[in-house]
């Protein structure tokens, strides 16, 4: 799971989502890890403008944060 390579590739951004939609997953490859997120998971979909749609798992996505937090994009709460 190399999810800061896709932050460094910015294929993951660091910025915040305009929104943060969560439901089942539709069998759609998760833009972290490249596997696809089944119908029992659940998936976490980061809306941006203008940026190709993204699609996590809740781990990813939990990754995902680690990583924004650890260059200071989110703040340590
Ligand atoms: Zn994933």
């Amino acid at each position: 799971m190399m999810v800061w390579k896709k932050v460094e590739a910015g294929t993951l951004p660091t910025e915040a989502p305009v929104k943060l939609w969560a439901g089942n997953g539709r069998g759609e490859p998760c833009t972290a890890c490249e596997q696809p997120i089944l119908k029992s998971q659940a998936e976490y979909e980061p809306q941006y403008d203008g940026r190709a749609p993204i699609r996590l798992h809740v781990g990813c996505h939990g990754l995902w944060e680690a990583e924004r937090r650890r260059r200071g994009y989110l703040p340590d709460d």
